[in-house]
Parts: structure tokens; sequence; C-alpha cells
């Protein structure tokens, strides 16, 4: 501190005597805790949830690297390198690629927040958990919602979807590739285009599914994609990848109202990713250690190949359909190839 600051500076706070008189002193009311001086235990257990799921001991390394400032050259570097790995799983070639500080709820929120306005029409794909969580946000701040309800397991047809379309004349359609929670995975061929031919934006939810099962940024039309760092990725939970075509950010730039989230405003965030190609500034102080992780986790997908990252996938989980099936067990559905789900026996 002595050495951070010049020395008139102190001698001044002394003589005028305030950095004593400024500070209070009572007995502490709270006592340290108990409960933090045992050890820190934790078990370790095979993850076959939908996400965190086991983290590569690459990975692993990453979180035991020396903590460096998010705004260094290297942070930077790493930063533009995350945005090179985004590229490639998501298979898309925006400018505006990058991370929300966050998990998967966070990049929904930022996703909403920065197309949609107050007032706006939004069309949502409800066929689990997913799509009510994107009308609850969506709801919240302040978009007219119509919910598209199919029962758990079922996925939406272009013909669905057009029907909505031309009844809501939505901003922004949402559907989840890969709903973790009934188990299906949304087919998403045509639907952007679908979506341009009626002026609406296309989001997709890939959280479960990135890394697991195909999917074309670009040539699918798809306006706005984002992930999560714990599921396929093997990444610890917290980092959120995000991307949005030049569509979405025209749609952003021709906003009457600012965004209702200054954390996910996406001027700062693209200019703190560097996407913007002016000179990067502050914006909020980004999970380093995490980001180094999801650098990791970017680098062993490429590494591994996409395809062969989806072509494993999918030999693990027909092995795992085949012996649920020896043990008398029925699949819920039988489709998708990084989440299997079972139907609960009756008994
Ligand atoms: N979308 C899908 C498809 C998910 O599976 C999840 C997490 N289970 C989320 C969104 C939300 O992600 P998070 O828990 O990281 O906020």
């Amino acid at each position: 501190m002595h050495r951070l600051l010049p020395s008139s500076v102190f001698l001044a706070s002394q003589t005028a005597g305030w950095v004593h008189r400024a500070m209070a002193s009572y007995p502490l009311i709270v006592g340290p805790p108990a409960s933090l001086r045992k050890p820190l235990k934790v078990p370790d257990r095979l993850l076959l949830g939908p996400g965190p799921s086991n983290i590569a001991p690459r990975i692993m390394a990453a979180g035991n690297l020396p903590m460096i400032g998010h705004m260094h050259d290297e942070m930077y570097q790493i930063m533009d390198e995350i945005k090179d790995g985004i590229r490639y799983a998501f298979q898309t070639h925006n400018q505006l690629t990058m991370v929300i500080s966050g998990s998967g709820h966070a990049a929904m929120e930022a996703a909403l927040f920065n197309v949609v306005e107050p007032g706006e029409s939004v069309l949502v794909g409800v066929n689990g958990l997913w799509g009510q969580r994107i009308a609850e946000i969506a709801e919240r701040m302040g978009a007219k919602v119509h919910q598209m309800v199919k029962a758990p397991g079922e996925y939406y047809t272009l013909k669905d979807v057009e029907k909505g379309l031309t009844q809501h004349k939505p901003v922004l359609l949402f559907l989840t590739h890969g709903e973790s929670t009934s188990g299906i995975m949304q087919p998403l061929d045509g639907y952007g285009d679908l979506c341009h031919k009626h002026n609406c934006l296309l989001l997709v939810d890939s959280v479960a599914s990135l890394g697991g099962a195909p999917i074309y940024m670009d040539k699918q039309g798809i306006d706005i994609l984002y992930s999560g760092s714990q599921k396929a990725l093997n990444s610890p939970p917290g980092t959120a990848p995000i991307s949005f075509s030049e569509r979405a950010r025209n749609k952003f730039l021709n906003r009457k109202t600012k965004p209702v989230s200054f954390y996910f405003d996406l001027k700062n965030l693209a200019n703190f990713w560097g996407c913007d190609n002016s000179p990067r500034m502050y914006h909020h102080t980004t999970p380093v250690i995490g980001l180094m992780g999801l650098r990791e986790s970017l680098a062993i997908l490429a590494e591994e190949g996409l395809e062969e990252s989806w072509r494993k996938h999918r030999e693990v989980t027909n092995y795992l359909y085949e012996r649920l099936q020896k043990l008398g067990l029925q699949l819920f559905v039988k489709e998708i190839p990084f989440l299997t789900m079972n139907a609960v026996p009756s008994g």
C-alpha cells in the first residue's frame, strides 16, 4: 500500500488523523464459524446427471494456474482464443462471439435482454423446463410472451413454427436444441430461414447439447446461440458461451430503449470481449480462472474434432441404451446422443 500511494498522501492523512477517527470499533457480534475450521472435504464422485460433468485433468490443471488480471494482455489473448474455440464449436463466423460471466441462465437473460424490448412479442417453444424459464424471463422484462406448449418428449415441426409466427408476429422465436428435462432433441434445419421470412430472430439453447450433437449456427440460420461450460464441455460451471448473428446485432443496434441489465449489455460486453474494434474498457471482473478452464475444454474439443466428439457421444449412448434395456428399463425417448431418459418403472 505504501508503495502504491505517494508518500504525501500518507503524511497528510496521518497528520489530519482521519484514518484513526474514521474507523469505528465495536465488539464482534458474529464469531468465526466453527464449520469453517474443519478441513474442506469433497468426494471424488462419478457424475452421471445432466451437468455438471467430471472435469478432465487438463481442465483441472487450469484451475491451479496463477491469477492474472482480467485486463492483462495475456488474459485478452486467452479470451481471443476462447472466441476462436466457440466459433468452432458453434460453427459460426460471427464477430459478436463471447462468454457471459455466469451459468447458462445468465446467457438466457443476456440473449433476451439485448434483442427484445419491453412490449415486443416473443414466441417460445415450451416442451420442458427451458422454454418455461425463457417465457418467465421474457415476461419479467415486459415482453409479450406467446407459448407453444407441447408435451415433454415432443419437438416443434416447421409447420408448428410457421403457424406461431403467422399468428403472433414475434421478434424472436426460442427453441431448445437438447431439452435436458424431457430428453428430446429439436431438429434445426430450415427453422432459421422460416423465422427470417417472418422478420423474426431465432434463439437456440444448446446448454446440454454443445459438443454432444451436431449444431451449425451459420448454416442453420441461428441468430443467437448460447451454451454452458459444465456439460459436454466438461468445464466447471460459471461461464456461458454465446454468439449473435449480424441480424441479431442489427436488432440490438436499432433498439429504442437501453437493455434492462447493465451487466449483460451487449455493447459493453462486445467491447470488453474485443468484438468492436475499439480499445477494451473495463466492464466487470470476469471469472479469470473459470475462463482458463473453458479455454482448455475448447482446446480439447478442437484437438479431438467436433465430428469425433459427436461420434463418441453417440457410441457411449448406444452402449448405455443397450445395457439399460438389458436391465428391463424402457427408454422415454431414444434419440438424443448426450442425454438418456429412461421411463420410471411402475412401483
Ligand atoms: N438449458 C438447458 C438445456 C440446461 O440443461 C440447463 C442446465 N441444466 C440450462 C439451460 C441452465 O443452465 P445453468 O444451470 O448452467 O444455469
